[in-house]
């Protein structure tokens, strides 16, 4: 009987130890992982995408102004490198930076872009530069796994509005729910649209609810995005972790999603 007991408790501190290894070696190979990224692909003309471990950055350029949308999840920049060097130019290049959120895994690299505005949705603010903690827990937890130095933004996005850049303009539409500063940014006929939207069997669906501040916010997002669009035209969405929807048909892929937030 003692032997049993004592079998048992060398078995339940075998575990225990496995179990912390797993921990230990999954922290471990996360942060290598994080410095890797896929080739840099071309989206469209002018507008480049680099995955990075699990996070999309993209790049475009207008005139002499280059413009990121979020800056993934390393904050050594290795794939922002890459994404700049795609589009032959550096660092110092890039003049603005949208993000369209604050969470840890689009903003690790944006400090690196030191001539850069940082744009970014006014409620996030305390968040991304690290005076409040990461919202909700899921983030909040992966940010102590993967952690980010804090970013301090710019230029503060207070509500619905066009930047001009050239002939082009970006257009800054408030999308909370994912986080309460979440902002989709359109762009030469591309939606940047961070966490809100997720591409699913070549559909759109709602972006994740365990990373999600309030859910019933995200829907309600969705569900005015034709409204706040307007008559302005887009033919592609890219999203912040399954890159973008084929040329084309993006239009009708997100009426389809909204026809499903105003019925849910
Ligand atoms: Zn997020």
């Amino acid at each position: 009987m003692a032997g049993k007991t004592h079998r048992g408790r060398r078995i339940l501190g075998y575990s225990f130890l496995t179990l912390i290894l797993l921990a230990g070696g999954m922290v471990v190979s996360m942060r290598i992982l994080r410095h890797g990224h896929k080739p840099v692909e071309e989206v469209r003309a002018g507008v480049f995408r680099a995955r990075n471990f699990f996070t999309e950055l993209y790049g475009a350029r207008v005139g002499d102004k280059v413009l990121l949308f979020d800056a993934g999840v390393d904050p050594e920049g290795g794939a922002l490198d890459a994404l700049l060097e795609a589009m032959h130019t550096d660092r110092d290049g890039v003049t603005d930076i949208f993000l369209t959120h604050g969470h840890f895994d689009h903003i690790a690299a944006a400090p690196l872009c030191k001539k850069a505005r940082i744009h970014l949705g006014i409620q996030d603010a305390d968040m991304a530069a690290q005076k409040a903690p990461f919202a909700p827990a899921v983030p909040r937890l992966l940010a102590r796994v993967l952690p980010v130095p804090p970013v301090n933004l710019t230029d503060a996005i207070l509500q619905k509005g066009e930047l001009p850049f050239g002939d082009k303009q970006v257009m800054m539409l408030p999308t909370p729910g994912h986080t309460p500063g979440s902002y989709m940014f359109l762009f030469s006929g591309v939606l940047f649209a961070g966490d809100t939207i997720k591409i699913s069997d070549g559909k759109l669906t709602f972006g994740d609810k365990p990373t999600c501040v309030d859910f019933a916010e995200l829907k309600r997002s969705v569900a005015g995005l034709k409204a706040q669009l307007g008559t302005a035209k887009f033919e592609q969405i890219c999203t912040g972790h399954q890159g973008c929807t084929p040329v084309g048909d993006a239009a009708g892929l997100l009426d389809d999603l909204i026809e499903r937030a105003k019925h849910s």
